[in-house]
């Protein structure tokens, strides 16, 4: 396979976006390497705590001031649909910083890079759109409650779908009228980057959006910890988010925690075949396995375990691993390649403890990936379900398949897992999916299909995945503070304080 020139790219210049002005980061230093072929990309310096202060500041001013606080929700709205303009208009040039950031193909950068924009114009209508409420009156007072902006909010992410996750919480966020920090993580500092380029050049007010790469225990800590800082919304690894949650606790702050997974997949013997392997695949070894909601655990029902699993292994031999930049890549490269030794690791470990590898199950070789972050898709089997590997995320090619019997037993087996945050089910019983569904655990089902996504219906997880909901209408509120106002008709002083006709006792 030869591989493919890279397109000539200016990437950002690794300057950081502080409360609306660009500035050399003065934390530690940052490296963006291509994970194809281990090339750097870029050294920036991250954001210390001192430029997240600075950043604050700004961000403070710029919130309060009338020229945002003013605007009405419509006016609000105009500023979101310039930002979803600039991102199509610029589709090409995020998908490449996005694919050299992370070693993401093309096509999927591509399409998360859309996905962004429809985020931003679809915050832009619910803002637009979204009513208070005038309560039921029972008294002489006519109630209403309102919403308002909480003030400075928060965004922690990964590296794993940079400008979408980043949208997810940027968009409700700022539609909701607070001012934002966005906080990406330090694989894939770029593309958060471009999209500050983007809100720079769409007239937002300086000073709402302030992009800050650095070290999670600097600049990460000093946004959980900061008084001004209203909420935090954060994606990433459970332990990460779980320290986060003891801190915020401690300030009564409100958190949302989209966190880690380890979904179950489930085939049933009446499934149509075709549609579950497709989906299983794209279900695992799409992303390269990097994806929170990644079908890691697949349970085959036994009658059918024989014809099905030879064909999901010959299936997965034939996906294409390669270079980011060639359309016909399906498995690119991992991110990094500490990450991609990590996934090793855990494979070896898997096979120390008697697991069983249908294929692969290692790093490939050749001219085309000796430099590269790259690992052959691998499925596992052979193991208990109290396997370290059935338990603990891998967030990486790896699946482990595992028979079944009953409904009942793959019902209980699928919720024997710390984590609750997608499962997918293949039958053409739709009382049976629906009944599965219902009885497990999870945040998110797919029914003959995976890892479909919708910005109007909400995502999160349950158990170790996390709590609250991203997406949906309901999206927005989770940004701002609800407040009751209660207006009395009467223009009458209250009869408890016994005053009279006059106002006089
Ligand atoms: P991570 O937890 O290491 O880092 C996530 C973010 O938190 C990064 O920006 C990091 O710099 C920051 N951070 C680290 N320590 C911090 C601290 N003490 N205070 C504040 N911020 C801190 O996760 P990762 O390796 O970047 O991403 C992979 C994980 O993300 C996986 O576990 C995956 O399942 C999860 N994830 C979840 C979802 C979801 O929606 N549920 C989506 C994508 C990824």
């Amino acid at each position: 396979m030869p591989r493919p020139d890279l397109p000539d790219l200016v990437l950002p210049d690794g300057r950081l976006y502080v409360g609306g002005v660009w500035e050399t980061g003065t934390g530690a230093e940052i490296t963006s390497v291509f994970p194809a072929d281990g090339r750097v990309n870029l050294t920036i310096r991250g954001a210390s705590a001192a430029d997240g202060e600075r950043a604050i500041a700004r961000a403070q001013a710029a919130q309060a001031d009338p020229a945002w606080h003013g605007l009405k929700p419509h006016e609000r709205a105009r500023h979101l649909a310039r930002i979803a303009d600039g991102i199509e208009a610029n589709l090409d040039r995020i998908s490449q910083i996005q694919s050299r950031d992370t070693g993401k193909t093309l096509t999927e950068t591509r399409a998360l890079a859309m996905s962004a924009a429809g985020t931003f114009r679809y915050y832009a209508a619910v803002c637009e759109t979204a009513d208070e409420t005038l309560t039921t009156q029972r008294g002489t007072a006519l109630t209403l409650s309102v919403h308002e902006p909480l003030g400075l909010v928060a965004a922690i992410t990964p590296w794993n779908s940079p400008i979408a996750s980043d949208a997810q919480k940027v968009a409700p966020a700022l539609a909701a009228g607070n001012a934002v920090l966005l906080k990406p993580a330090s694989w894939s500092p770029l593309t958060a980057l471009e999209l500050a380029r983007i809100v720079d050049e769409s007239g937002l007010p300086k000073g709402l959006f302030s992009v800050l790469p650095g070290a999670g225990r600097e600049i990460g800590n000093l946004l959980v910890e900061h008084p001004a800082i209203a909420r935090v919304s954060f994606t990433g690894g459970t332990e990460t988010g779980r320290a986060l949650a003891r801190k915020a606790a401690e300030k009564l702050m409100p958190v949302s925690l989209e966190l880690g997974g380890k979904s179950p997949t489930i085939v049933f013997a009446d499934a149509d075949q075709d549609v579950a392997l497709a989906g299983i695949l794209f279900g695992i070894f799409s992303s390269t396995g990097q994806s929170c909601i990644a079908g890691a655990r697949l349970y085959v029902e036994r009658a059918i375990w024989d014809r099905f699993v030879p064909r999901l292994v010959a299936a997965t031999e034939r996906l294409r691993v390669g270079h980011p930049f060639d359309p016909a890549t399906q498995v690119a490269p991992m991110v990094h390649r500490d990450h991609r030794d990590g996934v090793a690791r855990m494979v070896a470990a898997a096979v120390a403890e008697g697991a069983e590898v249908l294929t692969g199950g290692r790093i490939p070789e050749g001219p085309d990936y000796d430099a590269g972050a790259y690992y052959l898709p691998t499925i596992l089997t052979g193991v208990p379900d109290d396997a370290t590997i059935c338990r603990e995320e891998v967030f990486g090619p790896v699946l482990v398949v595992l028979p079944f019997d009953t409904e009942a037993e793959v019902i209980a087996r699928s919720n024997d897992n710390a984590y609750g945050l997608a499962c997918g089910i293949w039958t053409r019983d739709m009382p049976k999916a629906w009944r599965v569904g219902r009885a497990i655990t999870t945040g998110t089902v797919w029914v003959n299909t995976y890892k479909q996504f919708s910005i109007s219906t909400p995502f999160g997880g349950e158990k170790d995945s996390g709590t609250g909901r991203e997406k949906g209408r309901e999206g927005m509120r989770a940004y701002m503070a609800q407040k009751s106002f209660y207006l009395d008709l009467t223009n009458a002083p209250h009869p408890w304080a016994g005053l009279g006709a006059e106002g006089t006792p």
